[in-house]
């Protein structure tokens, strides 16, 4: 096996592997149709290698040349398919199929002019040239802007770009003078061994968009609660401390929430019914507050709501917005009579205090509107003192 044939075989495992890789991937990707793409492209251009083994090893050499032209071309195709949906840049089937056909009849029609001159070498590669360029192209104009978008989009023009300055060292260092030939010449050795570089980047490339996508579903996954679809304990703690990187010298706003008898809903309409309850106050929680605000369920019927950039007196008119609707929450488990009710804390997170701190305030102060009677809003002035809210809570 000559150097150039042992670049064809290290092709098809590298091929083949990542192939393997983007099925597996798939499973668990957001994006399983990107990776399926993918996976079908690595498997349908891993047999090109093939096809160039057989074009030096047998006698029909233009059916296998042309076969190895068509493969490695679909199987970009495929790529350019995968990239299209993962980038919000589909591809038209039909287009595609179109082109991959007018890709193999030019290669046809260009068959039998001589290798190694510019009228065979870059009608040869302009088609892979274009529709690689293209992918380079969805990337970039695309609205997802990370560093290994970028560093993606980069890696294909240059992939792009290779295809030309094949052409030319095709043309400057000879490819043989028929495809029989091709296998045995220098060009051979460096066309397929810069491909194999090259494919290997971009395929690892694209695993690391789909892996890094993978990570943060799981991230924001462990970071919200199933049942009311808000953040959950964690989530919310990390949403508020994102906030404050934004105005940490500002005065905030935190509001703990806690639905009043609730265990008694339980005992009452049953767990599910107390289940439908939550979900309700937490849509009117998502409803009814800011998008600058984090929201949260942090406790079993608790919520919090951090407010950031607001007096803890707004935040109070907020919260008595927010009893009111809650009031107003009907569930079909529970009879039209049954009115929910919670009670509300509110505490400033002023600058230089933690957040920890200010729950335990929003705490002692819902503690507070338990004591008064619930179905109340009461605000913690600062630690330890206890006032009405701004406006009292109507009963
Ligand atoms: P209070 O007005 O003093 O807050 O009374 P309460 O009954 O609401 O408070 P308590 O803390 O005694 O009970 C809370 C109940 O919430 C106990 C628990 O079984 C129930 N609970 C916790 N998580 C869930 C849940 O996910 N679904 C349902 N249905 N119930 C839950
Ligand atoms: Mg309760
Ligand atoms: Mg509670």
């Amino acid at each position: 096996m000559n150097g150039a044939a042992f670049f064809l075989a290290v092709n098809f495992i590298i091929a083949i592997s990542f192939s393997l890789v983007f099925a597996v991937v798939s499973t668990r990707s957001r994006s399983r149709s990107a990776a399926l793409w993918f996976a079908a492209g690595f498997a349908v251009a891993s047999l090109s290698a093939l096809c160039e083994l057989l074009v030096a090893y047998t006698d029909i050499p233009k059916f296998w040349a042309i076969g190895a032209f068509a493969t490695v071309l679909a199987g970009m195709i495929l790529l350019r398919g995968g990239i299209g949906e993962l980038y919000g840049r589909k591809i038209d089937l039909r287009k595609a199929v179109g082109f991959l056909l007018a890709g193999i009849l030019l290669d046809m029609l260009i068959y039998d002019l001589p290798r190694g001159t510019a009228l065979h070498a870059f009608p040869y590669q302009t088609p892979f040239a274009f529709v690689i360029l293209t992918s380079a192209a969805a990337v970039f104009s695309s609205t997802r802007r990370l560093t290994i978008d970028r560093a993606l989009g980069c890696l294909l023009l240059v992939t792009g770009l290779h295809f030309f300055a094949k052409a030319g060292l095709a043309v400057v260092a000879g490819a043989g003078t028929t495809a029989k030939d091709y296998i045995h010449t220098n060009y051979a050795l460096i066309s397929q061994s810069a491909t194999a570089v090259l494919m290997v980047a971009v395929g690892l490339t694209l695993l690391s968009v789909l892996v890094l996508e993978i990570m943060a579903d799981e991230r924001s996954n462990s970071e919200k609660d199933s049942l009311s679809g808000l953040a959950n304990r964690r989530g919310f703690e990390n949403g508020v401390k994102a906030a404050l990187t934004f105005a940490p010298n500002d005065r905030h706003a935190l509001i703990l929430c806690d639905l009043d008898r609730f265990k008694k809903i339980n005992d009452t309409y049953g767990h599910h019914g107390g289940d439908l309850v939550i979900q309700a106050f937490g849509d009117l929680l998502r409803a009814s507050a800011a998008k600058s605000a984090v929201v949260g369920r942090v406790g079993g019927e608790e919520f919090a709501v951090f407010m950031p950039s607001t007096t803890p007196e707004m935040a109070a008119l907020f919260a008595q917005a927010l009893r009111g609707g809650t009031m107003g929450i009907a569930v079909s488990a529970l009879p039209s009579s049954f009115t929910v009710t919670a009670s509300f804390g509110v505490a400033e997170l002023a600058p230089g205090n933690d957040l920890a701190s200010a729950m335990r305030d929003a705490d002692a102060a819902l503690y507070e509107a338990k004591r008064s009677g619930r179905n109340c809003v009461k605000q913690a002035r600062r630690q330890g003192v206890l006032e009405p809210a701004a406006i009292k809570a109507v009963k």
